[in-house]
């Protein structure tokens, strides 16, 4: 496990590797960032920079005794503290407390991994405040929070802040390739993913697909006519997150092609540009003679759909009016 596990959070990794180097870790850090982009393997490969005998600088080894045994999250200097059920209860705390006080065993400090630190309840974050406002001096904790709103100032302010973004598509997409085997669905899955693998792992290759090829017979039926729409809308009028998932769905495939149809006629789309990279031919063959104008509107109808969702519509009305104006633009962009 090293800092090459940590994709496209260079300025995190830069900082801790800055803090291993230098030999001065602080007692508390607070890693924050949405779930699903890297906090927690960088809390592990911290963990191991801390407690690696060999390090070079900024990089645990990797291959030492104490790397393998935090890799394998079995070193016994490093503890992790998580929900009991949903929440972090105070006597969790308190046994991190008598735990703290004792020496470590293997190496030089005692790392606390605190995940997610949003979990604490009230009283449990009053407790932990206290062991970070006189931490013994060979202890180092880390919070990890995917949203701090539910922490106290007093927690916030006791810990060095290290950020977490979301991740670039094209470093989403390799994680997914390489690590989850998502092959030619990567795209399609980053895409959905808003930049986390946690968010982009909801659905397995195969029902990105299914959902993929729903949405495409969605778009294709719409070429019957206003009253057939409406009868389409009708089928969804009680399935608003699943409506809302095949949207999405479809919206990512307007948008290809989109791309297909302002690429120049003969030469092959590059397939960087596109997120249904796996569906290229399909998607030039489908782009010929569509007008780009009426699938902007098929867009913009998308997103004036969400919302009204968001604004809370009966999802009846903002439905119908959505396949119908779905239905006018795909009719307009067969036109000319
Ligand atoms: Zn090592």
């Amino acid at each position: 496990m090293s800092w090459d596990n940590v994709r496209g959070q260079a300025a995190a990794v830069k900082m801790l590797q800055g803090t291993l180097a230098s030999g001065r870790a602080s007692h508390a850090y607070l890693f924050t960032g949405p779930r699903g982009v890297g906090k927690t393997t960088a809390a592990l490969v911290f963990a191991a920079g801390l407690l690696c005998p060999d390090r070079a600088a900024g990089d645990p080894c990797g291959r030492c005794e104490a790397c393998r045994a935090v890799a394998a999250v079995r070193h016994p200097d490093v503890h992790r503290v998580e929900p009991d059920g949903d929440v972090i209860r105070i006597e969790q705390v308190r046994q991190v407390q008598r735990q703290a006080a004792l020496r470590p065993v293997m190496g030089p400090y005692q790392v606390f991994l605190i995940e997610p630190a949003e979990a604490a309840n009230e009283a449990a974050q009053n407790a932990l405040l206290k062991v970070l406002e006189e931490p013994p001096g060979s202890t180092v904790f880390i919070l990890i929070a995917h949203q701090t709103t539910p922490l106290l100032p007093t927690v916030l302010s006791r810990c060095v802040p290290v950020r977490f973004g979301r991740l670039p598509r094209d470093v989403a997409a390799d994680i997914l390739r390489e690590r989850f085997g998502y092959g030619e669905a990567a795209e399609l899955g980053a895409a959905l993913g808003d930049g986390s693998i946690w968010q982009a792992t909801r659905w397995t290759p195969e029902a990105l697909k299914t959902r993929r090829a729903a949405a495409l017979a969605l778009w294709d039926a719409l070429t019957a006519g206003p009253a057939a729409a409406l009868e389409q809308a009708q089928a969804w009028h009680e399935r608003r997150d699943e409506l809302l998932e095949i949207m999405e769905m479809l919206e990512l495939w307007l948008r290809d092609l989109l791309v297909c149809v302002e690429h120049p006629p003969g030469a092959a789309v590059d397939a960087s540009w596109l997120v249904n990279v796996d569906q290229r031919e399909e998607l030039m063959r489908r782009a010929q003679g569509l007008r780009p104008d009426a699938l902007l509107g098929a867009l913009e109808a998308i997103l004036a759909f969400r919302r009204q969702v968001q604004q809370n519509v009966s999802l009846r009305t903002a439905a119908d009016v959505l396949f119908l104006d779905l239905a006018a633009h795909r009719a307009a962009a067969q036109k000319g």
